[in-house]
């Protein structure tokens, strides 16, 4: 029996026995959710997310690529609409630029909060998003105060998401929705793929769900899964030839800065690789007293 010093506690049950996959990653033996063992360092994640995650470090260029990201998100509003009224109030937990927010306050009353000190800056100064730098969990919500919260591909990047759930199912009312999109290590092209998928990246993604692990850690915080779907998304051919040929390179690659240098970088390109995940979940009538207090 291979022994091995798991530090994080899974966030699908709670429990700390699990057995190693591969690439770091560990597989709980109790839920199946594969997850990064190690905790992060103090202010980790604060250097994982600095300016550099948006411009070179994950993505290309975020921010010039924000026509393709808007299309993308007027679609994610269409697919949450059914589940959240016109005028209620949705919060964004790792809102970035605030790009989707700016597209759904035309239908909501938007708010959100992030990490990244640039990507705030930006989504108040040029959105003028009511939008705060902060971590979720530091945030001060009244019970009721929020309907629906929202994390686009957000929850694999948490410390413990199992914390920033529980805060979630107390602040919203019963039917109160969150919405969440994240990649799908349950999906064929990860299965066919193995550790070479191209969403393992620890240690900025943490966590990776399937379908079944995700539903069973949404229903240990009283949420019920309404609605999921494996979603497309649009992609500039910048980023895709970036992804493709630079990622993790000193510098990018010949035939991305051709693509750059001739415009074709900001094509836009529909693609559904049925490995990302989107799930809208509605918070039952009360959260098992259990529950709340393992997640405490
Ligand atoms: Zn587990």
């Amino acid at each position: 029996m291979s022994i091995m010093l798991v530090r994080r506690s899974c966030a699908g049950c709670g429990e700390t026995d699990a057995a190693p996959l591969f690439r770091e990653l560990v597989s709980c033996r109790k839920c199946g959710l594969i997850y990064y063992p190690r905790l992060l360092e103090p202010g980790e994640a604060e250097r994982l997310y600095s300016d550099e995650y948006f411009a070179g470090a994950e993505y290309f260029d975020y921010w010039s690529d924000r026509a393709t990201h808007e299309s993308n998100f007027r679609r994610r509003m269409r697919q949450l609409s059914p589940w959240l009224p016109e005028g209620s109030h949705l919060y964004e937990v790792g809102c970035s630029y605030g790009v989707f927010l700016n597209v759904a306050r035309e239908r909501w009353r938007v708010q959100g909060c992030d990490i990244a000190a640039e990507a705030c800056r930006v989504a108040v100064e040029q959105f003028g998003l009511d939008v705060r730098r902060a971590d979720f969990l530091d945030v001060p919500l009244k019970r009721g105060e929020v309907d629906g919260f929202c994390l686009w591909d957000t929850i694999e990047h948490l410390d413990a998401p199992d914390k920033y759930l529980a805060k979630m199912a107390e602040v919203l009312p019963p039917g109160g929705v969150v919405a969440l999109t994240t990649g799908d290590i349950g999906s064929w092209l990860a299965r066919k793929q193995g550790e070479r998928w191209r969403q393992i990246h620890p240690p900025t993604h943490l966590w990776y769900f399937s379908e079944a692990t995700l539903r069973r850690t949404l229903e240990r915080f009283g949420f019920e899964v309404v609605w999921s779907a494996h979603i497309g998304m649009s992609r500039s051919l910048g980023q895709i030839v970036y992804s493709l040929t630079s990622l993790g390179k000193a510098r990018p690659s010949l035939l991305h800065r051709l693509c750059v240098g001739s415009g074709l970088a900001r094509l836009s390109l529909p693609l559904n690789t049925f490995d990302l995940l989107m799930v809208v979940a509605r918070r039952s009538a009360e959260p098992s007293n259990t529950v709340r207090r393992s997640a405490a």
